[in-house]
Formats: structure tokens, sequence, C-alpha cells
């Protein structure tokens, strides 16, 4: 099945908020994710049921054209790239030449995502690229060590599973701030007016607690 994204222009996801945002077909998350076949939050629920539309090919479109709607969103514009999927790649090699498009795209735009690709050398010089060209693509830790050793590759902000029941604030092993997604402590709160996971340099690392009818899984990789 080709590549295929959709992207909405005016999301109803209530945690992202009224702001434009992307869904890649399944076929874009690495192998080696732990959430991959079970614990992702998007195996469930209205985000699901979109996703396997978009993996299924019957909704949304090749990589050139999404480029070309990210290149006409407005100057500023906060999107937020995969509330499903992750980057383009194969094999857990992520494609320089499409994620180096969207990168042009998203010029004077302030898009960000999150990969959960293993960061070798080739993939996290792709992912350097993006935050240092303003697509701020934010590393997915497992548990906290995991966020110590992507934060040491210094390549762009990380994030993190923690455990159900942790607290809003907290540290890492090596002693970085890890602050929760506020978001997931009051519905007030969205991407479209928090914004957090666009800043490249936030010197925190931002933590999501499993959420979602597959959290059990999650909280046991969380907590590895
Ligand atoms: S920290 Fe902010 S921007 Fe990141 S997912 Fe939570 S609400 Fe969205």
């Amino acid at each position: 099945m080709p590549l295929k994204i959709h992207l909405t222009l005016k999301s109803s996801n209530q945690k992202t908020g009224e702001i434009p945002v992307s869904t890649s077909s399944a076929d874009t998350c690495p192998p080696s994710c732990p959430l991959r076949r079970c614990g992702c939050y998007a195996l469930s629920g209205p985000v699901f049921l979109h996703w396997r539309a978009v993996s299924e090919g019957r909704r949304g479109s090749d990589w050139g054209e999404f480029c070309s709607q990210v290149a006409a969103l407005p100057e500023g514009q906060l999107w937020r790239h995969n509330q499903a999927g992750d980057l383009p790649g194969a094999n857990g090699v992520i494609d320089k030449k499409l994620v180096c498009q969207l990168v042009e795209a998203n010029r004077g735009r302030r898009g960000f995502t999150y990969t959960h690709y293993p960061m070798t050398k080739r993939n996290a010089a792709v992912v350097a690229h993006a935050n240092e060209h303003g697509f701020t693509v934010n590393l997915s830790a497992n548990n906290l060590t995991h966020a110590d050793e992507l934060a040491d590759l210094d390549v762009g902000p990380v994030v993190t599973l923690v455990p159900e029941g942790s607290p809003s604030r907290t540290v890492t092993p090596a002693g970085r701030k890890v602050i929760l997604c506020p978001a997931q402590d009051s519905v007030a709160i969205s991407c479209a007016s928090c914004g957090i996971c666009a800043r490249h340099h936030r010197g925190f690392v931002v933590a999501f607690k499993p959420h979602g009818t597959q959290r059990r899984q999650a909280n046991s990789i969380a907590e590895a």
C-alpha cells in the first residue's frame, strides 16, 4: 500500500484543539516501536477509525499533495503532524528526501511531530535537520531512562511515556526536568492553546501518561 497522508484543516480532536492535524498510514510506524501492535492510544476510538481509513487508502493524499497543503497553511500556523503514524520511511530508516520536502513546505509555519524511529546516526541527522529548520520533531521515549538517552543525542526535544499516577512534575534519572502534558490534566488546554511540543529549545522533557483503551499495555512499557 503506498504512503497515504490525510490533513484535517480544523481538527475535532479535543486534545489537539482546532488546529490542522495530519494522520499518516500505519506502515510509517517503525518496526521497533514498542507501541506499534498494542499500547498506542491511536489504536482505539475515533482516531483509530480515521487512521484505518487512511492506512487502507480510502482517505488522504500522496506525500506531494500533502506538502502542497502544508505550504498553503497561513504564515505562523501551529499544526500537528501525525495524531497517528510516524515520519515516512521503511525498515526503521527515515526517508530523508520526503522529510526535507516537508521541512521546506513548513517554512514559516509551526509544524511539530513525534518519532519513534530508532535514533541511528542517519535518522538522527534527518531529525536534527528538521529541528534546525523550523519543523519540530520530538524524539519519543518509552520511559524516563530512555528519555535521558535520547536527550543526550542533542538532535531534538524529547517526550516520554510515564506510568499512570506520575506527578505533573518530576525529573529523569540524570536530573532533567519533566513536565506532564497539560492537556492530560485539564480539558481547557489543548495543543492549540499550549504549543509546547512545537518549541525546539524548551529545556525540559514533556511526559504523557498512558491513555485510551490500550493504556494498561502502555503503562507496562512506561514502567519498564
Ligand atoms: S504538551 Fe501541549 S503541545 Fe504537547 S501534546 Fe500536550 S497539549 Fe499538545
